[in-house]
């Protein structure tokens, strides 16, 4: 286990984000409904609604709120999921997978609510999301998934390829699926946000706290940090790709599960007014349909922040260098 938290990354929204008084480390033994192993949006949204619902949670955080992809991401606000089709999840896990279709289809509307509900500052932009389609093949595709969300009662419009290129400003897409329930916020603002929040409804948060072990112990769980110990009747583990980073010993055969992807991101100096007119005038997310993934967005000060991602195995440097 490490000795001491790493220090919070630099980045653009570290940059430009207000900090928040950091929570103590957990010293000494606790007890709560449910433990979480993890400050981002995982389970600090998870903490917040169980909360709101009266259940006792505590959440144990390694380094600081928001530190894992939570903090670092584009700050997309995608109300769909990137491979799974809508139609696909409902006829390979029936019931089940429509109700996740449909929990899917009002994820960002949730998200732009929550934000409203709790007042939570992080220049959130309900401005819509759009997913152009980057080859003719994938205009085919882009149809059929509007018919799909629209279906099931989402705000989805297809754009054909003059549309598209009013739209972004650019005629390197073919068309493209609009959904204007999507949008973007300042990630580290929302998760610093939703720390906030759930600490307001009874969240005890802990940071700088690094859980080392899960242990089942009668029908309860118990959670070993270095200085304390978690008893807690539930554990949510939200540790996503650092579950193996800061304790081995945390959950083995989850972390032995997790895939690698090399993702990348950076940001423009803020651009003069006729650079934002002519480049996404309308301030929409953009995701386009690559399974590499091409993405980019206004910030709030005029910065044109985009990225990509790769899978790391397949030659992921002699990739990234050709980008
Ligand atoms: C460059 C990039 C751009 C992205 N853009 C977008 C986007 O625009 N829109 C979008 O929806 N998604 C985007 N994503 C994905 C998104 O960021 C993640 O899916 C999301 O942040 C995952 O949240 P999380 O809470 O599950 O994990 P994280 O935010 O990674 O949080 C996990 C936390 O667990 C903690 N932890 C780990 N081990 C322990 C332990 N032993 N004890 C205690 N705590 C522990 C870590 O310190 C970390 O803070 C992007 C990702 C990247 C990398």
């Amino acid at each position: 286990m490490l000795d001491t938290p790493p220090a919070f990354p630099p980045s653009l929204w570290a940059s430009v984000t207000p900090t928040r008084t950091p929570a103590p480390a957990l010293d000494g033994e606790i007890h709560a409904e449910v433990a979480i192993v993890g400050g981002g949006i995982t389970g600090l949204s998870t903490a917040l609604a169980l909360a709101e619902r009266g259940r006792s949670v505590v959440l144990a955080e390694a380094a600081a709120v928001g530190w894992g992809a939570s903090g670092r991401n584009n700050g997309q606000v995608i109300p769909t999921m990137t491979g799974a089709e809508p139609d696909g999840m409902a006829s390979r896990f029936g019931e089940t997978g429509e109700r996740f279709a449909r929990l899917v289809s009002d994820s960002a509307a949730f998200v732009f609510d929550l934000v409203r509900r709790h007042g939570i500052e992080c220049e959130a932009a309900q401005t819509g999301w759009f997913q152009p389609a980057h080859s003719p093949g994938r205009v085919k595709l882009s149809a059929a998934r509007v018919e799909a969300w629209a279906r099931r009662g989402a705000p989805v419009r297809f754009l054909d390829a003059t549309e598209t290129a009013a739209l972004v400003g650019s005629t390197d897409w073919y068309g493209g699926m609009l959904n204007a329930s999507g949008g973007h916020l300042n990630p580290l603002a929302y998760v610093r946000g939703l720390a906030d929040a759930a600490e307001r409804a009874g969240v005890r948060i802990f940071e700088g706290t690094p859980v080392g072990s899960i242990a089942k112990v009668g029908s309860g769980f118990e959670l070993a940090t270095a200085t304390g110990r978690i008893r807690a009747d539930r554990v949510l583990l939200a540790s996503n790709g650092y579950t193996d980073w800061f304790a081995p010993t945390l959950a083995p055969r989850v972390a032995r599960s997790l895939i690698p992807i090399l993702s990348w991101q950076m940001a423009t100096e803020p651009q003069p007014e006729a650079v934002r007119a002519a480049v996404l005038p309308g301030r929409q997310a953009l995701s386009d349909t690559h399974g590499d993934l091409r993405f980019f967005r206004w910030d709030a000060r005029g910065r044109l922040v985009s990225g990509g991602a790769l899978s790391v195995p397949f030659d992921g440097a002699r990739r990234l260098k050709e980008l």
